[in-house]
Formats: C-alpha cells, sequence, structure tokens
C-alpha cells in the first residue's frame, strides 16, 4: 500500500479476493478504527485489477501493442465508426447514469487510491465525471464539417472525421478527471482509444472501463493500461499505429513525449503540463474571502493541481494583515485520514512527492524566506505534511519558480498594478491565474495582460464541462473541455466535387 498500510489506525482491511466478471476483484471494507463513527464506511466492494484489451480483463504482460491492435481494429473494422451518431451518444449517456449509480464505490475507491478526501471524491469529481460525459454526448450529433464557397464551379465540403486511434497519457493527482477530460471528446468524435493511466492510480479507470462495458461500448473501443512511464507510455507514445497522443503530466515527461510522437509517426499531440500560478490581491480586495480563496487555490488536493495559485501576491498595503490571516487560516486546516468527516487534506500521494514537497520547504528556509507555520510531516506514519505558509517570498527563490504540488503557500509583496502583471508573467508556466479585486477596471486589465490560459477573477478552481482548460507557454498547448477538445479529435477532409463535369454526363 501507499499512503495507508493495513495496520494503520485508519483504515482498510482487505477481507478476501473473489472473481466476477472475469476480473480479479479485492473486496475491502473501511472503518475498522476505534474512532468508528467518525469515518465514512461507503459500501465499496469492487476493484478491477486487470488490464482492459479488447473487451476483456486481462492480465497484464507487455500490452501496449495488443492494446493497440485492439483499438485499430475497433477503429477499421468494428461497429464504433459504423454506428449512428445517435447511438454513440446515448451510450455515454447510459454511462453517465451508471457513474452516478456506482457513485459510492468509485468516490472510495478514488481516495483509496490517491488520498483526497472522500468528502472531494464524493462530492465534485464524481458528480463532475457524468457530466463530463453527458456534455459530451451532447456533442456527438453535433459535429459536422462545412460547405465551402470555392472558387470556379465546384461543390467544396468539408468532413470532420475523428483521427483513429488515440493514445493518452494521464497523471495521478485527478485519475477520473483526468480519464473523462481525455476519453470523452476523443470518443466523442468516434475514435478508438487506448488509455494508460497513471502507475500510482489505476483503479477507478478499470472500474469506469467495466461501467462502459455495461453501457454498450463495443469491445476495443476504449482499452485501459496501467504500467510504468518509460515503458508503456514510451510505448504509447512513440507507437506507428497510434494517430494522436493526448498527454498530461509534468513538462519534462511532456518534452519526452513530444520527442517521441515526432521521432515516430509525427502523430499530434496536445499536452498538459505544469504551473506555477500566480494569485494576485489587490488592495481594494475584501481581505478575508481573498484569504479564504487564496487558501483553497493553493491547499485543494493536498496542493497537487496543476493549476495551483502557487505564487500569492498581495499588494504592500494589505500585505501584513493578509500574511498573518492565511497562516491562521492554514494553521486551522484539518489534516487526517481522507475518509474521516471534516477533513481537509489528506496525504501526498507517494514517498516520491512526500520528499520532493520536504525539499522545497527546506529551500524555501535555506533561502531567507520566513517560514510563518507548517514545514514538517504529521505523524511518522503516511505522507501527511503540514499546511505550510511562507512569507517574504521573493520571484528569484526556488519555491517561486518550481512547481512544488504540495500544501506550501508562498506569499509575495508587490506595489502597482505593471509591476504585478510583469512578474507573474515572468514564468516558464502559463496555465492559469486568479485575480482577487473589487475594480472591474483592473480585473479586465489584468485578466487580458496575463499570459495564462485561464484567468479566475474573484473565484478560483472553476471547472465546468463547457470552460476550455490549458496552457501557454511551457504549461502545454491544445486545450482540453467545452468545444476546443474536439478540435484535437478531429482531421478536417475537403471534398471538391465540379458540378458540371463531362464525366457524368
Ligand atoms: P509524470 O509526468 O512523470 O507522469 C505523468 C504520466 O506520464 C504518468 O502516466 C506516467 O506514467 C507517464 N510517463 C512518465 N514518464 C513517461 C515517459 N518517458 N514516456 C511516456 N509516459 C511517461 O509526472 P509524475 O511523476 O506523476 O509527477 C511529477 C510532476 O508532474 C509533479 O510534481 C507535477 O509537477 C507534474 N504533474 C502535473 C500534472 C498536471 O495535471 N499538469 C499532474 C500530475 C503531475
Amino acid at each position: 500500500s501507499r499512503s495507508f498500510s493495513a495496520s494503520s489506525p485508519f483504515l482498510f482491511r482487505s477481507q478476501g479476493r473473489n472473481c466476477c466478471n472475469g476480473s480479479s476483484r479485492v473486496v475491502r471494507r473501511f472503518g475498522t478504527s476505534s474512532a468508528a463513527e467518525d469515518i465514512i464506511t461507503p459500501s465499496v466492494q469492487v476493484s478491477y485489477t486487470q488490464l482492459l484489451i479488447d473487451g476483456n480483463f486481462v492480465d497484464a504482460a507487455s500490452d501496449i501493442n495488443r492494446a493497440v491492435k485492439a483499438a485499430r481494429k475497433a477503429f477499421d473494422e468494428g461497429p464504433w465508426p459504423k454506428m449512428t451518431a445517435y447511438e454513440r451518444s446515448r451510450i455515454m449517456l447510459r454511462f453517465a447514469d451508471l457513474v452516478e449509480k456506482h457513485s459510492e464505490e468509485l468516490a472510495a475507491l478514488e481516495t483509496w487510491d490517491n488520498g483526497k478526501t472522500y468528502q472531494q471524491s464524493k462530492t465534485a469529481e464524481i458528480p463532475m465525471l457524468a457530466r463530463l460525459f453527458r456534455y459530451y454526448a451532447g456533442w456527438v450529433d453535433k459535429i459536422h464539417g462545412l460547405t465551402v464557397p470555392a472558387d470556379g464551379n465546384y461543390h467544396v465540403q468539408t468532413l470532420h472525421e475523428p483521427i483513429g486511434v488515440a493514445g493518452q497519457i494521464i497523471p495521478w493527482n485527478f485519475p477520473l478527471l483526468m480519464f473523462a477530460w481525455k476519453v470523452g471528446p476523443a470518443l466523442a468524435c468516434g475514435n478508438t482509444i487506448v488509455l494508460k493511466t497513471a502507475e500510482q492510480t489505476p483503479l477507478t479507470a478499470f472500474y469506469v472501463g467495466k461501467l462502459f462495458l455495461e453501457a454498450g461500448l463495443p469491445p476495443g473501443v476504449l482499452n485501459i493500461v496501467s504500467g510504468f512511464g518509460p515503458t508503456a507510455g514510451a510505448s504509447l507514445a512513440s507507437h506507428m499505429d497510434v494517430d494522436k497522443l493526448a498527454f498530461t503530466g509534468s513538462t519534462d515527461t511532456g518534452k519526452v513525449v513530444l520527442g517521441l510522437a515526432a521521432n515516430s509517426n509525427l502523430k499530434p499531440v496536445t499536452l498538459e503540463l505544469g504551473g506555477k500560478s500566480p494569485f494576485i490581491v489587490f488592495e481594494d480586495a475584501d481581505i478575508n474571502k481573498a484569504v479564504e480563496l487564496a487558501h483553497f487555490a493553493l491547499f485543494f488536493n493536498q496542493g497537487q493541481c496543476c493549476c495551483a495559485g502557487s505564487r500569492t501576491y498581495v499588494h504592500e498595503k494589505v500585505y501584513d494583515e493578509f500574511v498573518e490571516k492565511a497562516k491562521a487560516r492554514a494553521l486551522k486546516r484539518v489534516v487526517g485520514d481522507p475518509f474521516k468527516k471534516g477533513i481537509e487534506q489528506g496525504p501526498q500521494i507517494d514517498s516520491k512527492q512526500f520528499e520532493k514537497v520536504m525539499r522545497y520547504i527546506r529551500s524555501g528556509v535555506e533561502s531567507n524566506a520566513t517560514l510563518e507555520c507548517g514545514g514538517d510531516q504529521i505523524g511518522n506514519k503516511g505522507y501527511f505534511i503540514q499546511p505550510t505558509v511562507f512569507s517574504n517570498v521573493k520571484d528569484d527563490m526556488l519555491i517561486a519558480q518550481d512547481e512544488i504540488f504540495g500544501p506550501v503557500q508562498s506569499i509575495l509583496k508587490f506595489r502597482d498594478v505593471d509591476e504585478v502583471i510583469r512578474r507573474a508573467n515572468e514564468t516558464r508556466y502559463g496555465l492559469a491565474a486568479g485575480v482577487f479585486t473589487k475594480s472591474l477596471d483592473t480585473a479586465n486589465r489584468v485578466s487580458r495582460a496575463l499570459k495564462a490560459g485561464t484567468v479566475w477573477v474573484n473565484c478560483f478552481d472553476v471547472f465546468d464541462a463547457a470552460i476550455p482548460f490549458g496552457g501557454y507557454k511551457m504549461s502545454g498547448n491544445g486545450r482540453e473541455k467545452g468545444i476546443y477538445s474536439l478540435n484535437n479529435y478531429l482531421q478536417v477532409k475537403a471534398v471538391v466535387t465540379p458540378l458540371n463535369n463531362p464525366a457524368w454526363i
């Protein structure tokens, strides 16, 4: 086990194994601690632990070829591309219904796999998963080309066709949402898929893969594999029979997969990478609200968000008050067993990320930022980190430049609008930004000047299925969600026909 062990006071007791539908299932129940009354006890029973290839759960081997072959066959010969758009849409809608029906098991598995709070899984992520598939189900029968007014005596039309086999590589921080952002638009456009989960968090993808089969998705359309990046991931990125690659993860790995795609068959690649997003608090802001939102912007999901507001810029006139209140808020943050009611923060995903975050905290201290609170591990079991706040952070410190991906807030001071725009943009990243002000002029001016794919004004982390998301600069290219994501999974074909063709007369 990763964040938890079987002997943990928190959680799980394995109650045996059995088999179902050809898949091995690990049956587990929760809630054996002495404080059992505080523990939410969802009746999760199933985790599909084998790979899903060509409609069957199979033992892992070196599977990328097998999965790509199944996806290729399903695309070239299978019923999927031949189905009417309406039928394909109905399968996606049925899937969304099944997600809701299984929401407790899914939420529990997601929390177990990842360490995020059960509350968050249940009330935010599972509903968003269903919502996103309904959104894209709505697009399926509205994807069509144009009639083009060309010079000459020609009838010209464009056909919007699926690309073919989509390879998709996802990270561990939002396993189900990243699944949805990738699979939703790819299916809506009629592609077939080989999706590789992050090695840390495979369980829910297999579970929803089973739900897709139940919903009527033909075998081979959605193949799900787990496995490590440099082997399984690299094999998918460089595969000659994969027609498109979509990747979410670190910027360094993004460069690697782009190279692999370029050096194989030049498959188009969309990248959703890291960030170091500014959260800017102007002097006219309601400070209490700004503190709360800045806290949420950074600490949400244990700080493991690509768009985390990880550079909190605060106007000098309100800086001291803000720092004091941000510290008080962080000290109040409730950290612990993610299945327990009222918990705001669970453990980091694994020892690697835990060590990385602790190294950045040490670096903050060594570079003379002021450690206002936190900075340590909580207890000596699991990867729980104290909510940590640094003030007097300078732009050139490592903690202000690198993506920490943990519960570490860095608060910087600024004097005027031009200065903060310049400093906010002085980063290799450009994923998101937050602007907190009561002035419409300031909000408009700053949101247009920031080089970021999303600017949240007086809000943060608003993720609607219809709102596009993606990065400027080294935060990636392409957009996910919304209408924009469809372009990632479509080819445009121009069909040109003479209106008076002698051959037809
Ligand atoms: P990562 O980039 O190593 O892994 C992301 C995915 O890429 C995983 O599925 C992994 O197996 C795969 N992968 C790794 N190496 C590969 C390779 N050579 N070829 C093909 N696929 C490969 O990220 P990580 O180790 O999980 O996390 C490290 C950092 O990545 C984090 O600290 C954070 O900065 C960033 N990250 C960003 C996001 C995001 O949403 N943008 C999500 C998770 C992690």
